[in-house]
């Protein structure tokens, strides 16, 4: 953007949009703002009005007689699709008593509004559009520190990944030197906390990727009762230690929905962990899952701590947490809720919180549109063989020294011959030389990137499975190694278990 789209944008966000019955007053008012330092913007229309609002404005100006049931609502929605920092100020010139101000209702869903009692003083006019213009930039600076935060975030989120994939692979490697009973206690801390971290960071930059609306569902047909089922069967274990009941009940076997697996499991094991967390031992926690009209609901309750009526909207926001007292190890960082909301919203669902108070449990219910005909979903199982993968040659490419050599010899413990470089160039060289079946390659190295490496190495003809390694797991990144010629993207941390599974599927 150059510095006069800059400035011309800017200068958008100031307007004042105004909209009153005929061109004489309308020029008036607008020489008026301009006298005070305002910038003015003439509407014939509440249509126009709406569209110039979408494109940027700091107040709106309206006469009274503009605002007729349906103008009103045709606002209201425009001022609904407002992002959540944005409450826009309109200031109404109104008739003292009387009119529009009457039918308080309808007015009311347009928010933050500001009556003008007719006959009009200059004065107050321009101090009440002054006032509305300085509510509406200090939601601008809101909205700015809320982007650097959450830009911040995404960026800790991607600089922790790197060391934290690091300390996971040395974690399991000398685990893997010990058998299971002489393995150190301090092994077992590392690899529990590491975890927890690994999670943790996870969280935060699904997080920063639902609020950017970066998240694309990869939506399918499926059963929500098996991925209920999953997410419960996967935290039973977490349940019976904390010496809890834990149920699992579903009157039907099979509930579709037109979902993402992968994103619904998080959200029923977010609620689950939650469950967990949040409820002394010997309490019960119950899954259910059934139908409701057209809609597959899904319930977590338990016997837990509860929740205050005025936290049961709060908690879904992003770092809401009602209670700082839990041990850390315990605690998140309240980002679970906020990301079951995201993903339910984009499920075009809705997720509320029942509890009739603290110390009462709580219940958080997932309501999605069902699917009606209920075929049999297609289970795209990943053949998985019996054996394990042959000895293979693989070369790996990471400029960072304690990743790389983790990887060399996670893969050198499973027998494959391998090869490092920690350059584009250096990394291209060996792949062509080497004639690799497999190569791991990162995406950020020196010389040039992995996209480029790719690239070149399929124009030399290069035919070993090019597997991108990155941060960066979201669509348009693999999109891009797809593009350059890479068969597979892994994001960061990688574990052996991806490991073991992209050499299985090396076998072709
Ligand atoms: P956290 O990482 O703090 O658990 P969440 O977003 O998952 O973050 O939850 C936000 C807050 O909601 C929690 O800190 C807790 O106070 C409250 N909460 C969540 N689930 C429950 C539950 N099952 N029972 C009581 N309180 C809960």
């Amino acid at each position: 953007m150059s510095a006069s789209d800059t400035t011309r944008s800017a200068h958008l966000f100031d307007r004042v949009l105004i909209l009153i019955k005929g061109p004489r007053d309308s020029r008036l008012t607008r020489e008026l703002l301009l006298r005070d330092g305002l910038d003015g913007y003439v509407c014939t229309n509440m249509q126009e009005l709406c569209s110039e609002l979408d494109r940027g404005a700091a107040v709106a100006l309206l006469a009274e007689e503009c605002l007729t049931p349906e103008t009103v609502q045709e606002l209201a929605k425009v001022l609904e699709g407002q992002p959540a920092w944005s409450d826009f100020p309109i200031v109404v010139f109104s008739a003292a008593g009387t009119g529009v101000r009457g039918s308080g209702d309808a007015l009311r869903a347009l928010g933050n509004v500001i009556f003008l009692d007719r006959p009009i003083q200059v004065r107050s006019m321009l101090a009440s559009v002054h006032a509305a213009r300085r509510s509406r930039h200090r939601q601008y600076e809101a909205r700015h520190a809320i982007e650097s935060r959450d830009a911040f975030l995404a960026m800790l989120g991607h600089e922790l990944r790197n060391p934290l994939g690091a300390i996971r692979l040395a974690a399991l490697l000398l685990d893997g030197k010990h058998n299971e009973h002489d393995a150190p206690k301090e092994l077992k801390v590392i690899d529990r906390q590491s975890r927890h971290l690994s999670r943790l960071v996870d969280d935060l930059l699904d997080v920063a990727r639902v609020t950017h609306g970066k998240v694309v569902l990869h939506r399918e047909k499926l059963n929500l009762v098996s991925v209920a089922q999953n997410a419960f069967d996967a935290l039973e274990a977490r349940a019976r230690e904390r010496r809890l009941s834990y149920d699992f009940l579903a009157p039907v076997t099979e509930i579709f929905v037109h979902g993402d697996r992968h994103r619904l499991e998080q959200v029923f094991t977010n609620l689950l962990t939650n469950a967990i967390k949040y409820t002394p031992a010997g309490g019960t926690i119950r899954v259910e899952a059934r139908t409701d009209g057209d809609l597959a609901v899904v319930a977590v309750t338990d016997t837990g701590v509860g929740l205050a009526p005025e936290m049961r909207e709060r908690v879904f926001d992003t770092f809401a947490q009602v209670d700082h007292s839990l041990e850390r190890s315990e605690g998140g960082i309240g980002l679970g809720l906020a990301l079951v909301r995201s993903v339910v919203d984009l499920h075009e669902g809705t997720v509320e919180a029942v509890s009739s108070g603290l110390g009462q449990g709580s219940s958080f219910i997932v309501r999605l549109p069902a699917l009606s005909t209920a075929h049999m979903v297609e289970e795209h199982e990943s053949a998985s063989s019996a054996h394990g993968p042959s000895v293979k040659r693989v070369v790996v490419v990471e400029d960072s020294e304690d990743i790389r050599d983790l990887l060399v010899q996670l893969l050198q413990t499973s027998g494959h011959d391998v090869l490092a470089a920690e350059n584009g160039p250096e990394g291209l060289e060996k792949i062509l030389t080497f004639a690799p079946e497999v190569a791991f390659v990162d995406i950020g190295l020196p010389g040039f990137d992995g996209f480029e490496l790719a690239r070149r190495a399929r124009a030399s003809g290069c035919k070993a499975r090019l597997i991108a390694v990155t941060g960066y797991g979201q669509a348009e990144d693999k999109q891009r190694a797809a593009d350059s010629g890479f068969d597979e993207h892994m994001t960061k941390p990688v574990l052996n278990t991806d490991i073991e599974r992209a050499m299985l599927a090396a076998e072709g």
